[in-house]
């Protein structure tokens, strides 16, 4: 019997894996069995190099738990280990700084046993006596028992295994008991073996017999040794990705499609990436990509591995490139990982883009379903974004959809301004703005639909995607203004007409929380809206805008400032103004008279003040005075114009209609506006 020392540099290297590697103590079993399904694999590669003349079918690996004697068995008949062997790999775990490294990484168990090559040693997590048990598939190899309790200490004798492999025998330490436990070994071997490349069994088949269910002498295998991502792309069928779908992704509809990822350089990396039903809800779940390496679960935290928007797929990815058993930060890091990452980008473009061009309408339909994803992606992802371009559509009122040199094409002849900015046209809501699209439509205009969750920032985007293009919601101006063909026409109203229209109406306008109103002129068609409500696309963006970017929420706070559009060649608008001024004109007139004169000395005191030097004493008071006056006039004539408009139900009604058809009549308001209509029938 040999006794020695195992070759670590720290002394107690056992009692720091138990102390500290707490967090995922489970990944013991992972490690056991890759080495285990590792040296199945390499028995086959040196069955094919001829070295090994012996049978390779039937090779696999077993996991069994004896609960009376506390052990848990992960046994192979793969290669095997001679005594040399055994010395070199499992006695020789050399390393320098250990103890730095352990207390660096303490939490994270990953890091530090892929750091190390611990995978074996992760055994002393759970057990306080770890046996191999091994025979080489080397001609007049001996068996060998390797035994050690977790101190340094190991004993290695020889023994009488008469098959070629290896068993490890934990015995399992008393507060880990649950590694006894058939239940929580099923959830392991389906969380991290599931798609393991040689059969891995535990326990066997069962049948029902008598009533209750029964264990056959059937191994029961619970991998799957070639998952589908693994398998040839023209081998497969539809129904089989989708069956694949439901096997990782349970109690979900169908995906829309999927992208079969192949490539072996510059690196290696196989998987499936489904699109899935994202509909408006952009909802980011970080662990809907499993990533693999060589079909051994690694992680299904895919953050760094994949872009962002990515995250909305679902699916594996399989690469042996993949830094196994890394810290999140190393991952992120990792060159490998980095160039994956823009390969998936590319991938899942093209194929988008494939999609898009041999079966349109098939795209069309599954358009609303993945455009969250695309303007997710383009917004986040340059490169996605000048991929994207190709094939994103936009689609408009009418339901039609477009290719973004499509819709140019359309809208190029009617919708451009006079400075040669193209304007598109769009609405965020079809039925609240159906007055402006319908008006907008009357023009010849066509109207984008933009009420998709991530539209608002992506207007912004295809703005600065576009040069010289603007995105102008058909609420935001008076049809005529829209798409700005010539200068404005002037309104027909006299200063003093203005003056006092301008108070007629907005002395009339009910409060409205969080809204301010300001009324403008515009000499529209006769036949248009007599007034029009519309709110600024600068704004209104901004505050749109603020609830994407946290430092802009002030702009929320805002009040929402509309313009209150009269149409002065409107016959309605036009008559309730030439009464007003006809009604109030006299009264006003010395007022006015007044006022001007008024005007006339405060003009005339601060000329005195024309190199700004500052005014005497009395002057200032002289002006001050002045000053207050001229706004008391403006206020009396303000009160004159109110106490009429007052009287007025035609420009009540007026502004009413309006309000009505933004939404923005409501309680009080509008029950005075019914009442009202009533009594003008
Ligand atoms: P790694 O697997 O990262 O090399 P391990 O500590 O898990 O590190 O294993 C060390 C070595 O021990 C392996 O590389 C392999 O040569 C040998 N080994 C471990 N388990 C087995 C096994 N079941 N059969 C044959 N050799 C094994």
């Amino acid at each position: 019997m040999a006794k020695g020392s195992i070759g670590v540099t720290t002394n107690n290297i056992f009692p720091v894996i138990k102390k500290f590697l707490y967090s995922d103590h489970e990944i013991f079993l992972r490690e056991l069995i890759s080495n285990a399904v590792d040296a199945t694999q390499k028995l086959k590669t040196l069955a094919s190099a001829g070295e090994f003349k012996g049978e390779t079918e039937g090779l696999k690996v077993s996991v069994s738990i004896d609960k009376k004697a506390g052990t848990l068995t992960v046994s192979d008949n793969g290669i095997g280990m001679t005594e040399q062997d055994v010395d070199k790999y499992i006695n020789q775990i050399a390393f320098s700084g250990a103890e730095d490294f352990l207390n660096k990484y303490k939490d994270n168990a990953n890091a530090i046993i892929g750091h190390f090559g611990l995978g074996f040693y992760s055994a002393f997590m759970v057990a306080k006596k770890v046996e191999i048990r091994t025979l080489s598939w080397e001609d007049g190899a001996k068996p060998v028992l390797w035994s050690c309790d977790g101190s340094p200490e190991y004993e290695m004798t020889e023994c009488d295994k008469a098959e070629r492999g290896t068993d490890i025998i934990l015995y399992i330490d008393d507060d880990e008991k649950e590694f006894l436990e058939q239940s929580r070994i099923n959830t392991l071997l389906n969380k991290y073996c599931k798609f393991m490349p040689v059969p891995v069994v535990f326990g066997k088949e069962q049948e029902w017999k008598d009533g209750k269910y029964v264990d056959t002498d059937k191994d029961k295998v619970i991998n799957d040794i070639e998952p589908l991502w693994a398998r040839k792309p023209s081998d497969l069928k539809d129904e089989d990705y989708i069956k694949f779908y439901h096997s990782i992704q349970p109690a979900q509809d169908d995906p829309l499609f999927w992208i079969h990822l192949n490539v072996d350089y510059p690196f290696t990396l196989t998987g499936i990436l489904y699109f899935p039903k994202i509909k408006n809800n952009l909802d980011i779940r970080k662990d809907r990509i499993q990533l693999y390496c060589n079909q051994v679960f690694v992680t299904d935290s895919v953050e760094g591995v994949v872009p962002e928007f990515m995250m909305l797929l679902q699916g594996v990815i399989d690469s042996p490139d993949i830094p196994l058993n890394v810290s999140r930060s190393y991952l992120q890091a990792d060159r490998n990982v980095k160039k994956i990452s823009s390969y998936i980008t590319k991938k899942v473009a093209s194929r988008l883009e494939e999609i898009a061009k041999t079966d349109v309408k098939a795209f069309e339909e599954k358009w609303n379903d993945i455009k969250i994803f695309i303007e997710y992606g383009m917004l986040s992802d340059e490169k996605f974004k000048d991929a994207a371009a190709k094939f994103a559509l936009l689609q408009n009122t009418d339901g039609k959809y477009f290719k973004f040199d499509e819709y140019k094409d359309l809208i190029k002849g009617n919708q451009t301004d006079k400075d040669g900015n193209l304007i598109y046209l769009y609405a965020t809501d079809k039925v609240e703005q159906y007055t402006y699209i319908k008006a907008a439509q009357d023009k010849g205009y066509d109207i984008l639909l933009m009420d998709g969750q991530l539209d608002i920032p992506f207007v912004g985007l295809m703005e600065q995607m576009n040069e010289k293009s603007r995105f102008v919601r058909v609420d935001s101006d008076v049809v005529d203004n829209l798409v700005r063909k010539e200068d404005n026409k002037e309104a027909e109203l006299s200063t003093q007409e203005r003056e006092i229209a301008t108070t007629l109406f907005k002395s009339q306008i009910p409060e409205i929380e969080k809204s301010e109103f300001m009324v403008t002129y515009a000499a529209m068609s006769p036949t248009a809206q007599p007034v029009v409500i519309t709110q600024s696309e600068y704004m209104r963006r901004m505050k749109d805008m603020s609830v994407f970017q946290p430092g802009m929420s002030f702009y929320g706070e805002f009040p929402n400032t509309y313009n209150f559009t009269l149409n002065t060649s409107h016959p309605v608008v036009k008559k309730v103004v030439d009464q007003a001024v006809a009604a109030v004109s006299d009264e006003l007139k010395p007022i006015d008279d007044e006022l001007t004169a008024t005007n006339a000395v405060i003009k005339a005191i601060r000329d005195l003040d024309k190199d700004n030097k500052g005014l005497p004493e009395d002057k200032k008071d002289d002006l001050k005075k002045n000053e207050d006056k001229a706004k008391a006039l403006r206020d009396k004539k303000e009160e004159i114009v109110a106490n009429y408009a007052k009287g007025q139900d035609t420009v009540k009604q007026l502004i009413d209609i309006a309000l009505l058809g933004n939404g923005l009549l409501k309680g009080e308001a509008l029950n005075a506006f019914l009442k009202r209509s009533v009594d003008l029938l």
